[in-house]
């Protein structure tokens, strides 16, 4: 492999441990959507994709490019479109991607572009507002929905469902449960009037945690593919998936007095060993770890990262650190890692994945 650049290793043996950790947690019939949306959280979604396509029934993203480009490289698994937008339509059906409708705008769209195609029983996927106040429609839609599901042969219900809103907090339990029980009251609704019975889904990652009992019939798993639970036991027993390396480039000998990078914001207080590693802001690296708030990993010791955090480069201390120029650096290679970057960085580990940066080089090793 060629190390000499910037890299994002994706461990595919981790991904599949972590899927296995889920199925164990679900029904036998329980189906798994894996969420492959911004780059399989800011891996790649075609090469996590592939390796997932035998092993789940579903693949989600948000927008509608992100499943041409999974049709593109030849993935056949159902893709569900969150977030399709009425110009993306005639996309959509050509690449035979299914689209979320959740209002009527879009709704009334799609079924108009149905007829005039011909499309026959096309699959399309309602989803409800149950609390998150984002995307769906309310339960008083309902009557007119189904009317219109009833005059149609053009499409047909593939599935319902609904997002939570905070099922990773267990403070917001009740608020939760009258989500989920919403949800099933609006599916009976279907299957009252509806020949189809449409599957059903509500839970994401947190929520296979925290209601297990709320699968109905599938489950749309994203975080948790990537090694992340929503508590410390849970993660443990997850895997990290996301490895970002990097090289030394360069290394400077920094005497007492001297600054290193932009604002010349650090200052040497005595001779100081520091490295230059080509991964910066634009790659994902944000700004908030510079002046020593961040650190790599080099010959398993920590460099804090000294001065600003550049566009393309941070350089890093490694006075105490016995290195040479072309050595690897590991930005980030474990779980606890993630998390001290995503909390030094004030986010979350969802934002510290997806940052990473496409000009950053991905590849799965399975
Ligand atoms: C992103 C997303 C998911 C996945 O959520 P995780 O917390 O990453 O498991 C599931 N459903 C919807 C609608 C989403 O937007």
């Amino acid at each position: 492999m060629n190390n000499n650049i910037t890299v994002l290793e994706i461990d595919g043996k981790a991904i599949l441990h972590n899927l296995n950790y889920f199925k164990q947690k679900l029904q036998e019939n329980t189906k798994i959507l894996a969420v492959v949306k911004s780059f399989a959280y800011g891996s790649s979604s075609v090469q996590v994709a592939k390796f997932l396509e035998d092993k789940v029934d579903y693949f989600a993203v948000a927008y509608a490019n992100e499943g041409i480009e999974l049709r593109e490289a030849g993935i056949k698994t159902p893709i569900l479109v969150l977030h399709p937008q009425i110009p993306n339509l005639q996309s959509i059906i050509d690449y035979r991607l299914e689209p979320n409708l959740y209002n009527f705008k879009i709704f009334n769209a799609f079924l108009k572009l149905a007829d005039q195609v011909p499309l026959m029983n096309y699959p399309i996927h309602i989803k409800f507002n149950t609390g998150l106040n984002r995307l769906g429609f309310w339960h008083t839609d309902i009557p007119k929905i189904i009317t219109s599901l009833k005059a149609t042969t053009h499409v047909k219900l593939q599935s319902l469902f609904s997002h939570l809103a905070a099922s990773e907090d267990l403070e917001e339990q009740d608020f939760t449960v009258n989500q989920i029980n919403n949800f099933a009251y609006i599916a009976q609704q279907f299957y009252k009037y509806l020949d189809d019975e449409p599957m059903l889904h509500i839970l994401n990652t947190s929520g296979v945690i925290n209601y297990p009992k709320a699968q109905f019939n599938m489950v749309r798993i994203g975080i948790g593919l990537y090694g992340f639970g929503n508590d410390k036991h849970e993660t443990n027993q997850l895997k990290n998936t996301h490895n970002l390396k990097s090289i030394i480039s360069q290394i400077h000998i920094i005497q007492p007095g001297e600054t290193v990078g932009y604002n010349r914001a650090f200052t040497a207080k005595r001779p100081t060993l520091s490295a230059t590693i080509p991964i910066g802001h634009a790659d994902g690296i944000s700004r908030r770890l510079g002046n020593k708030k961040g650190f790599v990993l080099i010959n398993n010791q920590k460099a804090p990262i000294i001065g600003n955090v550049c566009m393309d480069m941070i350089m890093v201390d490694v006075t105490k650190i016995k290195c040479t120029e072309g050595d690897e650096v590991i930005i980030f290679n474990t779980q606890e890692m993630v998390q001290h970057i995503a909390k030094t960085s004030e986010t979350i580990v969802y934002e510290v994945l997806t940052g990473i940066s496409n000009r950053v080089k991905k590849v799965l090793k399975s």
